[in-house]
């Protein structure tokens, strides 16, 4: 199914903030149109996170970020509602892992909160980062602040917290409702992204990194043509 069918099937589903979009004739709206057209179903999602030739990194990055937190908002909006301090009293994934929350403003030191809480002040905290027009420019003549990557590896990194948290607590409601192969593409699409540049760490992957293994088995580009995008 093509990414517009994605949409369409959680735009049905709860979502709980408004998509940050990108304006119509910027650079950036036609990349993130690019990089949407080239997510249907049987493409190498591990070739087509390559950067294209001739575009800018930090732009490349910038609308995946953006892409990555509105797609990760609807996922986790279709299991909010199962999602409560009773049922996930701490943003754990599994036994193994739980994160605790700090921002240097309301909580300085890491504090546990339940998962709900932690998700919504961790979407709160994106949502402030890529609406800030000095830290996510607008206008391609508006460069990218010096910490622009520092910055979305940690974005990305926190929202890899929300796939191991739906993944390992609330799957069951993700096959319920059928979309288990929409998050599948999803995650698969995040996983080769911020691996082609080295934007999460190893260790913050180990929690899933046995369902990596398994779904994410799409081969490595031929590397004489490393900008195709072979269909399997
Ligand atoms: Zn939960």
């Amino acid at each position: 199914m093509a990414l517009n069918g994605f949409m369409e099937f959680f735009q049905k589903g709860q979502t709980f903030r408004p998509k940050k979009k990108f304006s119509p004739g910027t650079l950036r709206h036609s990349l993130h149109k690019q990089a949407q057209a080239s997510l249907s179903s049987g493409i190498n999602l591990r070739a087509v996170v390559k950067l294209p030739p001739g575009e800018e990194l930090n732009d490349w990055i910038a609308v995946h970020v953006v892409d990555f937190f509105n797609r990760i908002n609807l996922i986790y909006g279709t299991v909010a509602e199962y999602c409560t301090e009773t049922s996930c009293p701490a943003m754990s994934g599994g036994p193994k892992f739980e994160y605790l929350w700090a921002d240097g403003n309301k909580y300085k030191k890491p504090t546990p909160l339940p998962a709900p809480q932690y998700v919504s002040l961790l979407m709160d905290w994106i949502e402030a980062q890529i609406n800030n027009e000095t830290l996510f420019p607008v206008s391609t003549d508006v460069p990218f602040p010096k910490t622009f990557q520092a910055l979305c590896r940690k974005i990305l990194t926190r929202l890899f917290r929300v796939f191991v948290h739906v993944y390992i607590h609330h799957f069951d409601r993700i096959v319920e409702i059928g979309a288990e192969p929409h998050v599948n593409t999803c995650y698969k699409h995040f996983y080769y992204f911020v691996r082609e540049f080295d934007l999460v760490g190893t260790r913050e992957l180990e929690p899933l990194v046995e369902m990596t293994s398994r779904i994410c088995r799409d081969p490595s580009p031929a590397p004489e043509n490393p900008h195709s995008a072979p269909s399997q």
